[in-house]
């Protein structure tokens, strides 16, 4: 035993419209009212509103927010303003963001700090890309450790921050990485937390795997060393797909 919550978490990404609101009625009573486990929605922003009064089960969440309270950011919104259209958490660091928004590490932490301070809280995302995973297991622990100790926002907590490790090289592309790649990876991580946070809020941090999650790989996922629930993108999209992987959790 862990402590650890797992904890499902669905991406949508830019997919989702008002007529997809079914889907998260039909997820939220999956997730079932005294469910053992927590499971989350990163929704299109447009949806969050509508979507939060539907999904008492589950949380609902946004998939970025800005690092500013307020000002000149045409087309970005803030964490207030997701915090009041109903979300109760946020993904950063996402590595699309990283790639076409070219957000920093730098970045990441403050948008984790500020969606904290909104109290919001955070799936943080690291991972590395395929070019440095073909350079060697150790260079690829060693990467997303860096990337992960230089995303980290002040007073990371369990309470509120969640690590989510999603290879790039795995998301959306049906490559799945192995589990033992998995355990060494997330152990490399847990070593990385205890380190940077202390061995208490090291321990207790959860730490998410992401990238081409579904039904038929999801048990032996979850039930690796170090792994404390999923992020999943394609297959969070229906209530059909993402059931079998709730379950497995
Ligand atoms: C993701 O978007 O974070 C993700 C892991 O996507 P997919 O499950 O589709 O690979």
């Amino acid at each position: 035993m862990t402590g650890r919550r797992k904890l499902i978490a669905g991406n949508w990404k830019m997919n989702g419209l008002k007529g997809q609101l079914g889907e998260v009625s039909a997820i939220a009573a999956l997730a079932g009212p005294r469910s053992e486990i927590d499971v989350a929605l990163f929704l299109p922003a447009t949806l969050i509103a509508a979507a939060a009064p539907l999904a008492s089960t589950v949380l609902i969440g946004a998939q970025d927010c800005h690092q500013a309270e307020a000002g000149a950011f045409t087309g970005n919104l803030s964490a207030a303003m997701l915090a009041e259209a109903g979300a109760g958490c946020t993904l950063v660091g996402h590595s699309e963001r990283r790639q076409y928004q070219h957000e920093s590490n730098a970045d990441v932490a403050a948008k984790a700090a500020q969606a904290h301070k909104h109290g919001l809280s955070v799936v943080l995302c690291v991972g590395e890309t395929l070019d440095t995973r073909e350079q060697g297991d150790e260079i690829a622990h060693g990467f997303v450790s860096d990337q992960l100790v230089a995303s980290l926002p002040e007073g990371a907590d369990a309470g509120w921050l969640t690590i989510a490790y999603e290879p790039v090289w795995a998301i959306g592309t049906g490559k799945v990485a192995s589990p033992a790649q998995v355990a060494a990876m997330h152990a490399a991580l847990r070593a990385t937390l205890v380190k940077a946070l202390g061995a208490a809020t090291g321990n207790a941090m959860r730490i998410l795997y992401g990238g081409s999650v579904s039904g038929d790989n999801a048990a032996d996922l979850l039930h690796t060393d170090n792994v404390d629930g999923a992020l999943v993108g394609g297959a969070s999209l229906t209530a059909e797909k993402f059931a079998p992987i709730i379950a497995a959790a």
